[in-house]
């Protein structure tokens, strides 16, 4: 058991210490990794590494204190609201990322439904494909839930709402696009039914919102699903992944604002003086807030359109690559430039072992079976070696695998037990 080391170490020595530590991480400079990781280039991350360390130790608890947490804030959420086509109707909040705005956003949509229609045990109606935050915020705010199930073709069908919507439905949700298949829900029909029963529809754009906007203005045929959509309430986009900040930064986007007032929180009759929060957090770092508002500033829509093309292009030869190679496929239609590969006749769990020991890392999922991939900027200079990769493990038939799927940290009974 490691202790508290009695005497201090020189800066030197205890940046040797943590780099030793880092020799087994995954190697994202060199692009091997297909998730976690959104690099947008060496001159982006020294750039990150300004803004956070300007302003490393500030605490956006009180932004009374520090003004331009609250102003750097403001910026980034509208910012965002723009780039989603809201109008003057929509705010919100920053926050620590994907989870607590999907937590924010149940949070407000039991709250408002509570207040304007007595429902006291709310339930949300989600894609099979929508993220696990949001069954994590169901446990958490004790909302009941439900998953409209998944078409052959993997996608979400609208259809289906119409009879999973009850008296006590308090939000339906869709994904811009779903983490498994990087597909983009069908939102004007979900949308337009929940409007219609007069339940709250959330979009989750945590992967889309700062990547579908330049898609769009680049060209490609992006289903519609941002704030053009009539009965859209609220959008999560986290700034953390295609926004390119550092971890730690999303939005939280409400239509119309006035629905904030479900989200905060406010407790006045405590002798430290008077709490309110905006979202989740009470101390609320600062780094994240700094770097995001640099970054959307550092790369302007010019800079956001040139990396959007980069990593499409990579996505594209990646997904023809891919369909080039006997034996592996890309499961349904990725509408930007996440995918999941899988294969028919082969494991392809094990293919990802014979992946990972040439370095290469992503997340695996099943149901079907498939590796997942992000795409991010730099991949560009890499997919090929990896298409090169592939086909070598395609061609000498992998065998089979003993990992199974995974997508965060190991929550084992043994590794609970263990702690950290
Ligand atoms: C990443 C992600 C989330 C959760 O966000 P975190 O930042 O990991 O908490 C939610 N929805 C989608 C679609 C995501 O990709």
């Amino acid at each position: 058991m490691k202790e508290l080391p009695v005497t201090g170490s020189s800066l030197e020595a205890v940046m040797g210490q943590l780099r030793a530590l880092q020799v087994s991480d995954a190697d994202y400079h060199n692009a091997r990794t297909w998730g976690l990781i959104y690099n947008a280039g060496p001159d982006v991350d020294a750039m990150l590494q300004a803004a956070a360390g300007h302003v490393l130790l500030e605490n956006a608890l009180n932004p009374f204190v520090f003004p331009s947490l609250r102003e750097m804030q403001g910026d980034v959420v509208s910012i965002a609201a723009h780039l989603l086509h809201g109008g003057d109707d929509v705010g919100g909040a920053m926050t620590s990322g994907g989870t607590e705005s999907i937590f924010m956003a149940v949070k407000t949509a039991r709250d408002r439904m509570r207040a304007e229609r007595g429902i006291v045990k709310g339930r949300l109606v989600i894609p099979r494909t929508a993220h696990p935050a949001f069954i994590k915020a169901a446990h958490l705010l004790d909302v009941e839930w439900v998953h409209m199930p998944l078409g052959e073709d993997l996608r979400t069908r609208a259809s289906d709402l119409e009879r999973l919507i009850t008296r006590d439905t308090v939000l339906c949700v869709g994904s811009a696009p779903a983490y498994p298949f990087g597909m983009v829900d069908p939102i004007p029909e979900m949308a337009r039914i929940a409007a219609e029963a007069g339940v709250p529809f959330h979009v989750d754009a945590c992967l889309g919102g700062f990547m579908l906007p330049f898609l769009e203005r680049l060209g490609f045929a992006i289903p519609p699903w941002d704030f053009r959509v009539p009965g859209v309430t609220s959008i999560s986009a986290d700034l953390h992944k295609y926004g390119y900040a550092v971890k730690g930064a999303s939005v939280i986007l409400h239509r119309p604002k006035a629905n904030m007032r479900h989200q905060v929180f406010l407790f006045s009759d405590w002798p430290g003086g008077i709490y309110g929060t905006q979202a989740f957090l009470g101390t609320k770092p600062a780094t994240p807030i700094g770097a995001a508002w640099a970054v959307l500033h550092y790369l302007g829509e010019e800079g956001y359109l040139r990396l959007a093309r980069e990593t499409i292009d990579a996505t594209r030869r990646l997904i023809d690559g891919v369909a080039a190679i006997d034996g592996v496929h890309v499961w349904g239609e990725p509408d930007m430039t996440v995918l999941a590969i899988g294969s028919r006749d082969q494991d392809i769990f094990a293919i990802g072992d014979a992946l990972e020991r040439h370095g290469w890392h992503f997340d695996r999922q099943e149901q079907p079976a498939a590796l997942h991939l992000m795409a991010s900027p730099r991949h560009r200079l890499v997919v090929d070696e990896f298409l090169a990769d592939l086909a070598a493990a395609v061609t000498h038939n992998a065998g089979t695998s003993t990992r199974a799927a995974t997508y965060g940290d190991d929550v084992s009974a043994e590794a609970a037990a263990e702690g950290f």
